[in-house]
Formats: structure tokens, sequence, C-alpha cells
């Protein structure tokens, strides 16, 4: 998410990823200097697997995750605990429990564009959290309903494709369908 020359990474991918992430700064304008914040999802390691690359690049970046992962992922200095509501870097943290108990997914209410995390997957078409990875499926339902709520214009999510068509009314059927 990237503001000016400032910009915020969301998610750091599995370990080793971190020349990619620094790549896509470049090319976006901001580079690691321009990082100030590293918000991860959840505590998995194909989110949170390149943390400390990126924390040690992005000099003067603040580190986050939810509170309740908080303890479960090892990082190069202190992240601060996010919880619902929350604002970083103008973008709304929302807690959206079930994945992990401290998942939270990034709404920016300025484009609309939701980082969801993997309390949505798009992979065989859209739906929750994966159930094969799942910690609380009743708590990932009602973080579904939480997301469509937001009415997003874009959904990105960790796993599968965007969703950048009528992404409000999809993520509305799918929460619709959980009922
Ligand atoms: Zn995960």
């Amino acid at each position: 998410m990237v503001r000016g020359r400032e910009a915020a990474v969301v998610d750091t991918g599995v370990a080793g990823s971190a020349d990619a992430i620094g790549a896509v700064l470049d090319k976006a304008g901001p580079g690691w200097a321009g990082v100030r914040h590293v918000v991860l999802t959840h505590k998995h390691p194909d989110h949170a697997g390149s943390i400390g690359d990126v924390l040690t690049e992005a000099t003067s970046a603040t580190g986050y995750v939810g509170t309740a992962d908080l303890a479960e992922v090892d990082a190069p200095r202190r992240l601060s605990a996010l919880n619902d509501g929350d604002d970083v870097f103008g973008l709304q943290i929302v807690a959206t429990p079930g994945h992990t108990a401290g998942h939270v997914a990034v709404f920016d209410p300025d484009t609309g564009v939701l980082v969801a995390g993997d309390a949505l997957t798009n992979t065989e078409g859209l739906i929750g959290s994966n159930p094969q990875f799942t910690e609380d499926e009743a708590a990932a339902v009602a973080s579904v309903r939480k997301l469509a709520q937001l009415a997003p214009e874009t959904i990105l999510v960790g796993h599968g494709d965007p969703v950048v068509d009528g992404a409000a009314a999809a993520l509305a059927q799918l929460a619709a369908s959980l009922a």
C-alpha cells in the first residue's frame, strides 16, 4: 500500500521473499527506505516467513501482528499488537479471527481495497478460510460476514487471484450462503 513516497507492506510471504518484495517496492517508488509499516495478517509461515528479512531491510518500519498471534511470531525487533479498529497509515485493521485467533484483515477506506489474508480464499471460487487450516470454523464464518459489511471494491487474498470485478456482491453472496 503506497502513499506518496511511503509504503505499508501487508504480509511477507514464505521465507526468502524479501528480494521479491524489495523489487516491487523499488518499482512502486518508496523502496525499502520508504516502508513505514509491516503488517502481518497472521502467524502462518507462508505470510510471516520473511518478517525477519523484511524488518532488517525496512529499517524505519514498525512491525505489527494481531494480539493473539503475537507470541508465535519471531521477529528481529518487537512487534506491535493489533486490535480491531486500529488505524495504521490510514488503513483500517479488521479483526477476523477463525483462521487463527489473531488473524486481521486490512481495509483501505479510500480505495475500497481489502487485504483479506487467509480469512478469504479464491483458489477455486471465493470461499472463507480454507477449512483444512482453520482453527475455529464458527469464528471464521462470523469473520466472513464482518468483511462483507465493508463492501470492498477489490479483494486481495492470501491464496488465489484478486477479486477485481463485483467484489462486494460476491462477498455478500458468500456471507449469505454461510447463514
Ligand atoms: Zn494461513
